[in-house]
């Protein structure tokens, strides 16, 4: 393709861009299409022919624009999601076309210096030790596998194992402790690492979902050997964080490996008005947290972070002989993939983009805006918040004064409700027995007026399924 066919197609994604962005403010949060019919729109046999770029661009843009959830939009507080902004979407645009393989320092030593500096800049904007070294993975779930492969090789090799080379089998034990309600995704992490997701030891929560005071000490008391403690900075339904400092302690007493996932949560130490939620989890030997959540990078970006490089390292190495070992830091070294794209450079574009000021006003907005959610909804008479609001999840009970089954599956009608009206999204859970609607406040894109707009349409969609069922 010569240049002016490719900068024509190219000048007219950048126009698609500009306006599918633009659209996003006003445009419903619901995916306007169901699956059985995006699946209807794709299924064509394998095309026999190449066909021309720009065709295939309109065409790959009509298949799919209709079947987006509007996860950008301003009143979008599903799960927990960014909001890709502009600054880190141009960066991926350009790591795109850079087409760099940033596996190895030698191939590419710009991709591979920027993730080395970029983490040092979040060591000190999440103030944790900067000693310690960050690989760039693509999400919480492999950001908390890389630590917890860590973990699992050092406490091992401090009893004379070596995992790495021997794996599991004839190995003493590894006691996993942590919360009852630790996040799905870190099950999954112990599952990939042959230690089990169910094989642990699991420490009563309270009413937040954290592990209660004392609980935590108690359940490490009676255990012997190798120990990795997991503890979470920002429970997925209260935004709530455990009490590190026990945990640490507890944790050292023992010579056990403490791992903190904070995929969302992580980020209240870059902010003053939050940071003392997560005091005390920097004694910790490890830490998962997402760029693609409150960083609003593009998606496909975390941040496993190590305070031992080596043991970090040891776990991640991949010793092939064709790649030459010098000074570099290789990148490949600190995450579990070889061949991957330059994650380094939309971490860095946001950070640059928004300042540690920025960053900081950024989490602070979203935590008061969440609680100005949380006033509006809890001012209905049978609406009741379910957690403290310390950050920025809403957990909301809809009919307190019900019957549990009744209560429950109007619940599930009026964020149905929510969805189809297409002002807001909100998703809903099932917390503590009850169904409730999950509020997540997160998007770069949200106002204070988009908070009263989506309370009203929250509100409005209540009543009208109660009192439709009242009838
Ligand atoms: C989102 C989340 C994860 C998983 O992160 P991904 O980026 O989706 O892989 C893990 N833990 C918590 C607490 C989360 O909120």
């Amino acid at each position: 393709m010569n240049s002016e066919e490719l900068r024509g197609v190219l000048r007219e994604i950048a126009d698609r861009t500009v306006a599918f962005r633009a659209s996003r403010a006003d445009a419903p949060h619901q995916p306007q299409c169901s699956y059985a019919q995006a699946r209807a729109a794709f299924d064509a046999p394998v095309p026999e022919r190449g066909v021309a770029l720009a065709t295939l661009i309109d065409e790959l843009a009509a298949l799919t624009e209709p079947g987006l959830a509007n996860m950008v939009g301003p009143r979008f507080f599903g799960w927990v999601i960014g909001a890709t902004e502009p600054a880190g979407l141009a960066a991926d645009w350009l790591t795109s076309a850079w087409a760099q393989n940033t596996g190895n320092a030698h191939a590419t030593p710009t991709a591979s210096a920027c993730e080395e500096l970029t983490g040092r800049w979040l060591l000190d904007l999440l103030d944790l030790p900067r000693e310690a070294s960050v690989g760039f993975v693509t999400g919480a779930t492999i950001a908390n596998f890389t630590c917890l492969a860590a973990a699992r090789g050092e406490v091992l090799r401090r009893v004379g194992w070596d995992v790495e080379a021997d794996g599991l089998f004839g190995a003493p034990p590894v006691h996993v402790v942590l919360g009852e309600e630790a996040h799905s995704t870190v099950f999954s992490a112990l599952r990939y690492l042959g230690l089990g997701a169910k094989r642990i030891v699991s420490v009563p929560v309270d009413a937040q979902g954290m592990m209660k005071p004392g609980a935590f000490t108690k359940a490490i008391e009676r255990l012997e050997g190798p120990i990795i403690a997991i503890a979470q900075a920002g429970h997925i339904n209260s935004g709530g964080f455990d009490p590190f400092r026990e945990i640490a302690e507890a944790a050292r007493a023992k010579g056990a490996w403490m791992h903190v996932d904070g995929a969302f949560g992580l980020w209240a130490r870059a902010c003053p008005d939050r940071a003392h939620l997560g005091r005390g989890l920097e004694l910790a030997d490890s830490w998962g947290v997402d760029g693609h959540k409150w960083l609003q990078t593009p998606h496909d970006s975390a941040y496993a972070i190590v305070r031992d490089a080596q043991a970090h390292r040891r776990a991640m190495l991949i010793a092939a002989s064709y790649l030459p070992e010098g000074k570099e830091r290789h990148p490949a070294d600190y995450v579990p993939e070889l061949s991957r794209r330059g994650r380094g450079f939309a971490t860095w574009a946001m950070i640059k983009s928004l300042g540690r000021e920025g960053v900081a006003a950024m989490v602070s907005r979203h935590c008061a805006q969440a609680r100005r959610m949380a006033e509006r909804l809890g001012a209905e008479r049978d609406i009741e918040i379910m957690n403290d609001v310390v950050l920025n999840q809403v957990a909301v009970r809809l009919g307190a004064d019900m019957d549990g089954a009744k209560a429950d599956g109007l619940t599930d009608r009026t964020i149905a409700r929510i969805q189809r009206d297409g002002v807001c999204f909100v998703g809903g859970a099932n917390w503590r027995g009850r169904q409730i609607v999950r509020i997540s406040v997160i998007s770069a894109n949200t106002t204070d007026a988009d908070i009263d707009r989506s309370a009203e349409a929250i509100l409005g969609a209540w009543r009208a399924e109660r009192d439709a069922h009242d009838q």
